[in-house]
């Protein structure tokens, strides 16, 4: 996960010191430059959320966008949940692959080594995909947990984007730390550079604004690279007892942006094979 840890509260000197170090790697102004033309924006959800992302469908529809569905717990698919993954893939969106128990992938391996974390995470999983007729090769990290170690497993395993969490906005005890604009940040932006481990920017309840999300969609739109978002559950109404979730009409606003600026939707799997 991508985001500046804050050392404690009041800690000024050491804040601005990390915001300096990480603004520097992660953050910066003016974001990459990628292919002209190519300019457009990949769309992820993560969970198990199914049947409400398959509710969707008329909102992709009217865009024409597709998107990708990185699906955890895979054990516990339902027949209908089944159809309905087979549905949206059918209509060009793709099915990853989110862990078998949504795991922290660097404890398992800590615990367990290259092989410990496999029969954890990855295998149990991908014989339930498989078994129901899918064959993921994108992986959203759970909790945006990784390291080098857990990233070279799954590029051995056979996956080619490996997809992390970026995060705009830090609350402190109800202070907003920071909220920088998604414009700013450089890792959501795909380049097009064949790179394999990417960064989306996450767009549940509360984290960025219209405003923000549209200059982002412009800023890949004239540097021809590719947005990068992606949320959870599709909630109606503000969060309840602290579910994970986007405002769908949230994401009406970034298709309904994304399509009047000409953007291509692209799925995880394609970032990388985009010459
Ligand atoms: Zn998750």
């Amino acid at each position: 996960m991508k985001y500046i840890k804050i050392a404690s509260p009041g800690s000024n000197a050491f804040l601005w010191l990390l915001t300096a170090v990480v603004g520097s790697a992660f953050w910066g102004c003016g974001s990459p430059l990628g292919k002209p033309g190519a300019g457009g924006i990949a769309i992820s959800f993560d969970d198990h959320f199914i049947k409400e992302w398959y509710e969707l469908r008329p909102l992709f529809q009217k865009y024409n966008a597709k998107a990708t569905f990185f699906i955890t717990c895979p054990d516990s698919l339902q027949a209908e949940e089944v159809a309905m993954l087979k549905q949206l893939e059918k209509e060009g969106h793709e099915i990853g692959f989110h862990g078998t128990v949504h795991a922290k992938s660097t404890e398992l391996m800590a615990a367990g080594g290259p092989k410990g974390y496999i029969e954890a995470e990855l295998e149990p999983g991908l014989r339930h995909m498989h078994a129901a007729g899918f064959k993921p090769v994108s992986y959203a990290h759970p909790g945006g947990n990784h390291n080098e170690r857990v990233d070279s497993v799954l590029l051995a395993q056979g996956f080619t984007t490996l997809r992390d969490v970026a995060i705009s906005r830090r609350k402190f005890k109800g202070f907003q730390l920071y909220a920088w604009p998604a414009r700013w940040m450089n890792a959501i932006y795909y380049a097009f550079d064949g790179a394999q481990k990417v960064d989306a920017l996450m767009i549940d309840y509360d984290e960025v604004t219209e405003e923000e999300i549209a200059e982002a969609i412009k800023e890949a739109k004239e540097n021809g690279t590719a947005l990068m978002v992606f949320g959870h559950e599709p909630l109606y109404s503000a969060p309840q007892n602290g579910k994970y979730g986007f405002n769908v009409s949230f994401l009406a606003a970034v298709l309904r942006e994304a399509h009047a600026q000409q953007l291509k939707f692209y799925t995880m799997s394609e970032l990388p094979k985009v010459k």
